[in-house]
């Protein structure tokens, strides 16, 4: 298990949430139940925008399903027998027994199971994030790490079996290519199901050992080094797990990659083959960032609440030395919200209170306005490391972009 975020340190992400104004809980909505502000919606928009645009390359398409289902779904697809503690039920008023989902690859079954699929439309990629529900004892609720409505940025592939292993590599890529903007090294997991404990998993032992061989095969070819974790696979089917290990030293699991044989046996999902026969396919499961909570949880601890340009909610905070500053400075904030640096200006308190101000949100940049800059038509950048210098605010929109656009972390 990785160990608990620390509770009141600097890097306490609770603490960073509060203090950046991303997210809050109330009494009245209940425990494990975080409510995201304006600036905590923004960053979690943006880091879902990012992994869309790195599976809108790969293929992916967007589905949307809701919150609630049927208990003969959660039959079928074993996850009823399987999580039946952990759910939150509803009693509809004609007396049906429904549930808020716990997963959401019934439903996206569901959509894929809507018409036959010939072998040329396979792999069909669907992915959505969305939020899940399970009913976490109170104990067991801590900050963003553990809650009871969860947002994970979830993807299943349909596809035949001997296209998994380019499925695999995909989100392999997605994965590098995501968890290397934060600066995290992973190390990888093969999560396979434990034999002493057969009764915890669905489907025959030929089928767990199938998908389990073709993991280690992929791993293989990725020359990645691994390491076995027994018993720790879904009840359907055997993980790729990637850890990352943040700036404390701790390791955490973040993306997952899961290769499934059972739920297209369960919900009998199958294509249409060369010969016109119906062929049985295979599903992967993955999520990316995981949940988006314990995500968040983890970077803002990770990176200690000093968020990489293109993510704070705040780029720029403009700063006037004085009140016969402020029309520059009005002005040069209004060039930079133009040119979508998200960009604010405090006109009030002294300079002194607003730099601790600003200091406390972590915002990456602030731009001084005094005589000089009012005079020469420019502004003074200053960085989280220090001045940067004086420039043209057309130079600064520059190179702001330019760290945007690149994701520099
Ligand atoms: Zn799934």
């Amino acid at each position: 298990m990785p160990e608990e975020p620390s509770k009141a340190s600097a890097h306490d992400h609770k603490r960073l949430g509060r203090e950046l104004d991303l997210f809050v809980f109330s009494d009245v909505v209940g425990a494990g139940l975080p409510l995201w502000t304006p600036r905590g919606t923004l960053v979690r928009n943006l880091l879902d925008d990012f992994v869309w645009e790195l599976r809108q390359k790969r293929g992916y398409q967007k589905v949307g399903i809701p919150h609630i289902t049927k208990k003969e779904l959660y039959e079928t697809s074993g996850h009823w027998d399987k999580f039946k503690d952990d759910l939150f039920r509803i009693k509809s008023r004609e007396g049906n027994e429904l549930a808020l989902k716990p997963m959401n690859c019934p439903h996206h079954i569901q959509i894929f199971a809507r018409r036959p699929h010939s072998y040329r439309e396979m792999p069909q990629r669907y992915c959505e994030t969305t939020m899940m529900y399970r009913d976490e004892q109170s104990g067991e609720l801590n900050g963003l790490s553990r809650v009871r409505a969860i947002t994970i940025d979830d993807a299943h592939t349909f596809c035949r079996e001997s296209q998994v292993k380019e499925e695999f590599l995909k989100v392999w890529d997605i994965v590098q290519e995501f968890y290397g903007a934060f600066g995290f090294e992973l190390t990888i997991r093969l999560s396979f199901h434990d034999p002493k404990q057969s009764e915890k998993y669905l489907g025959d032992k030929k089928k767990w050992k199938v998908a389990e061989d073709i993991l280690r095969a992929i791993a293989e070819e990725k020359g990645a080094e691994t390491s076995e974790g027994i018993g720790e696979a879904a009840f359907y089917g055997p993980k790729l797990d990637f850890m990352a290990k943040d700036s404390l030293g701790r390791d955490w699991q973040v993306a997952t990659i899961q290769l499934d044989m059972n739920m297209p046996e369960r919900f009998d999902l199958t294509c249409v083959n060369e010969k016109g026969e119906k062929e049985r396919i295979v599903m992967i499961h993955a999520a990316i960032m995981g949940s988006i909570e314990r995500f968040l949880s983890v970077i803002l601890e990770h990176l200690e609440g000093k968020l990489p340009l293109w993510l704070s909610p705040i780029q720029v905070m403009v700063l006037a030395v004085s009140e016969k500053h402020l029309p520059h400075a009005e002005n040069v904030a209004r060039e930079l919200n133009a040119a979508g640096i998200r960009t604010e200006l405090h006109a009030t308190d002294s300079l002194g209170k607003r730099i601790r101000v600003a200091k406390i949100q972590k915002v990456p940049y602030f731009l001084v306005i005094g005589d000089e800059e009012v005079s020469s038509k420019t502004a003074t950048l200053e960085g989280r490391a220090g001045k940067v210098g004086t420039f043209l605010v057309e130079e600064i929109i520059f190179q702001l972009q330019k760290e945007v656009d690149s994701r520099a972390s």
